[in-house]
């Protein structure tokens, strides 16, 4: 998503933006292809105001969240943050290490036999961890990780609908 575009939307919602939101949100729109940490972001932001807090942050963090406007997942024992890659349907491979995002080309729901009798599906989430190639040379294999060959998957874009 263009910067503009983004910061429009936020305005729209009632998002007011001051200095400092936008640089948090101008660090998220810097790093569209992969999640990132409150800490990688408080870092970020720390070079230029030494004093921000972890609550500032944080409590910025959520209200995006809240709103919609970033997603949130957890892994590797952390919470982590991005702003949408594309604004239709779509799922994940995740990578563990770096937080870098791979588009799926299909949704695997539509493949779920067992839902259970009289169950309605409203919504679901699906995301695969894993680590990225690039991130594979030099680092070992978490113990609790399945291992099994990924599929190739090159693509970090949106797929086209
Ligand atoms: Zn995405
Ligand atoms: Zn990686
Ligand atoms: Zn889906």
């Amino acid at each position: 998503m263009q910067r503009e575009e983004f910061f429009e939307s936020l305005k729209r919602k009632g998002y007011r933006l001051t200095g400092r939101r936008k640089e948090i949100v101008d660090f998220l729109l810097s790093q569209t292809d992969r999640y990132i940490t409150a800490k990688e972001l408080i870092e970020h932001l720390q070079k230029r105001h030494p004093t921000l807090s972890f609550e500032t942050v944080y409590r910025n963090l959520h209200t995006l969240r809240d709103e919609g406007f970033i997603e949130e997942s957890r892994f590797a024992g952390e919470t982590r943050f991005r702003i949408p890659c594309c604004p239709t349907h779509h799922h994940h491979f995740v990578c563990i290490s770096c937080g870098r995002t791979y588009v799926m080309d299909h949704c695997p729901m539509p493949a779920v036999e067992d839902i259970p009798e009289g169950f309605t599906v409203l919504q679901h989430r699906f995301e695969i961890f894993g680590i990225c190639a690039g991130c594979r040379q030099g680092r070992e294999i978490p113990d609790w990780a399945e291992s099994r060959t990924p599929t190739e998957v090159t693509s970090s874009t949106c797929p086209k609908h």
